[in-house]
C-alpha cells in the first residue's frame, strides 16, 4: 500500500518504555540459560518507526534518546516481546469450552459446524473483530492461524489485522474429503484459491501467508500433491497443519495411508516439511519422527490447554527439544480446543503438561517456546521474537501487580525467575498492562478493569 507522505517529509516516530526487561537472545534448552534469559531491572526500549533501535539500562540508552522522545513510564512492570501463538482458529473463536469425548468427535459435533458459518462474509468479519482484539488483550502479536475453508474467511481476517498492523500469518484451510460436503473444497480450488489469496496478501503490510492443510486425513492425495506444488512455487510462505494430536487420530491415519511409514511421512512424501512448515501438537510422534523433523527444520506448536482439555495426551518438551536433535517448537493456544487466548496462562499450563510427562521446564525456558521459539518456528527470527535492535517493536508490558493475589504474591518473589513462575501461574489478560505493535500503543488495560 502506497505511503501517502514522501519519506523525507515524515518525522521518524520515536518512543521508549521504561521497565524491567526481560527476553531470551538465545535458546535456554540448548545453550547455558543465564546467558541465553535476559534481565534488566531498569531498562529502556527506543522504539523508532515500527523497530527496536537501541534497548539496555536506562543509564545507558538515556542519553541517546531525543528531545521529543516520549517515555512511557511502566516501572515496576515487565517489558517483554509480544506473545507468538504458533497455533490458533480463529474461526472457532464462537465454540471454546465445548466439550466433546475426543478430537475427532470434537471436530463432528461442534467445529464442522461452526465453520460452515464462515461463508458469510459478516459472520467471517465480526469474528475476525473479536479475535484480533482478543489477541492484543493478551499480549499476542504475532498469531499463525488457521481460517475455515472460506476464501473470505481469509479476507475478513487480514483486513482486521491490518486495521491493528498485527503482524499474523493466516491461511485457508484446505479439505477435500472426511468432512460435510459444505466444508469441501477441492485439490484443484484449493490450489487456485490459495495461490490467489497468496498474490493478495502475502507480504501486504505485514500479512503473510500460509498453506494451511487441515491434517492429512481430511486431504486426498491429490490436494496434498497440490499444496506441495504451491510451497515449491511460493517457498518463502509458510507450511501449516496438525500432526500426531491423538491415538484415536493416528490409527485413522495408519488407515487411510497404508503405504507410508508414520504420519509424518505422509507430509514428507508429498514435500509439505521444512523449514518454515509449523506442525500442531506433535504429541504422538516417535523418535524417527522427530529425528526427522530436526533434520528437515519442520517445527512443532505445542497446545497444553488444548492436550488436555481434549484429552489428547502430554507433549514431552525436553525429550523433543533434546539437545542431539532438538525439534524447534513454539506456544500455541489452539483456540477453540484450547481453553484460553493467554499465552501467559498457556506457559502455565505447559509447565503443568511437562511436570505430567515428568520433564518439568523451567520458567525461562517457557517463555523462550512463548516468544524466541515461535519467532524460530515461522523463520521469522531476524524480525521476532526477542529485544534487540532491528528487530521490530512489537511489546507487551506485563504487571506482577494486576490482582489483589498477584500482588500479595509479588511481593514475595526473590528472583526474577520466581516473578516468571508466578506469573504464569497466576496471570492471564488482565496481567497485560499493555500492547505495542509496531512501536504504537494498541491496547492498554484502564485501571478500572484492573484487580
Ligand atoms: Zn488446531
Amino acid at each position: 500500500m502506497s505511503d501517502p507522505l514522501p519519506a523525507a517529509t515524515k518525522a521518524p516516530r520515536s518512543t521508549a518504555l521504561r521497565g524491567s526487561l526481560i527476553f531470551c537472545r538465545d535458546d535456554p534448552f540448548l545453550t547455558d540459560p543465564a546467558t541465553a534469559f535476559c534481565y534488566e531491572p531498569d531498562g529502556l526500549v527506543l522504539c523508532s518507526d515500527g523497530v527496536i533501535v537501541a534497548t539496555g539500562p536506562v543509564a545507558t540508552i538515556k542519553p541517546l534518546l531525543q528531545s521529543d522522545t516520549t517515555i512511557a513510564d511502566y516501572s515496576g512492570c515487565l517489558i517483554a516481546p509480544g506473545f507468538i501463538d504458533t497455533h490458533i482458529h480463529y474461526v472457532q473463536t464462537g465454540v471454546i469450552g465445548s466439550q466433546g469425548k475426543d478430537l475427532l468427535d470434537w471436530l463432528e459435533r461442534y467445529t464442522f459446524i461452526a465453520e460452515q458459518a464462515f461463508a458469510d462474509p459478516q459472520v467471517a468479519a465480526s469474528t475476525a473483530r473479536v479475535f484480533c482484539e482478543e489477541l492484543l488483550r493478551n499480549g499476542t502479536t504475532t498469531a499463525l492461524v488457521f481460517c475455515s475453508v472460506h476464501a473470505g474467511s481469509v479476507d475478513a481476517l487480514f483486513t482486521e489485522a491490518a486495521r491493528h498492523n498485527l503482524r499474523l500469518i493466516a491461511g485457508k484451510v484446505l479439505m477435500d474429503r472426511n468432512a460435510p460436503p459444505a466444508l469441501c473444497d477441492t485439490a484443484q480450488s484449493s490450489y487456485d484459491q490459495s495461490k490467489a489469496l497468496i498474490a493478495r496478501w502475502h507480504g501486504r503490510g505485514r500479512a503473510l501467508y500460509a498453506i494451511t492443510p487441515r491434517f492429512a486425513g481430511s486431504s486426498t492425495p491429490e490436494q496434498l500433491e497440490a499444496a506441495g506444488a504451491l510451497w515449491r512455487e511460493h517457498p518463502d510462505v509458510v507450511m501449516q497443519s496438525h500432526i500426531s494430536e491423538s491415538l484415536r487420530e493416528i490409527e485413522f491415519i495408519r488407515a487411510t495411508f497404508p503405504e507410508r511409514r508414520n504420519y509424518l511421512d505422509v507430509y514428507d512424501h508429498f514435500g509439505l516439511i521444512g523449514r518454515r512448515s509449523v506442525y500442531a501438537h506433535g504429541i504422538h510422534l516417535d523418535e524417527s519422527e522427530l529425528c526427522r523433523c530436526h533434520e528437515s527444520g519442520t517445527a512443532l506448536a505445542h497446545c497444553p490447554t488444548s492436550n488436555t482439555f481434549l484429552g489428547s495426551g502430554l507433549f514431552r518438551m525436553r525429550n523433543v527439544r533434546d539437545p542431539r536433535r532438538p525439534v524447534e517448537v513454539g506456544l500455541g493456544t489452539d483456540i477453540g480446543g484450547g481453553t484460553s487466548f493467554s499465552l501467559i496462562a498457556t506457559m502455565g499450563e505447559a509447565f503443568k503438561v511437562s511436570q505430567l510427562a515428568g520433564q518439568p521446564i523451567t520458567p525461562v525456558e517457557a517463555l523462550y517456546v512463548a516468544t524466541l521459539g515461535g519467532a524460530r518456528a515461522l523463520a521469522l527470527e531476524d524480525r521476532l521474537g526477542t529485544l534487540a535492535p532491528g528487530r521490530e517493536a512489537d511489546l507487551v508490558v506485563l504487571d506482577p501487580r494486576a490482582t489483589p493475589v498477584l500482588a500479595f504474591r509479588s511481593g514475595r518473589v526473590r528472583s526474577i525467575e520466581e516473578q516468571l513462575a508466578v506469573l504464569m501461574t497466576l496471570g492471564d489478560d488482565r496481567a497485560v498492562r499493555a500492547t505495542y505493535v509496531a512501536g504504537e500503543l494498541a491496547h492498554t488495560r484502564t485501571s478500572e478493569a484492573r484487580g
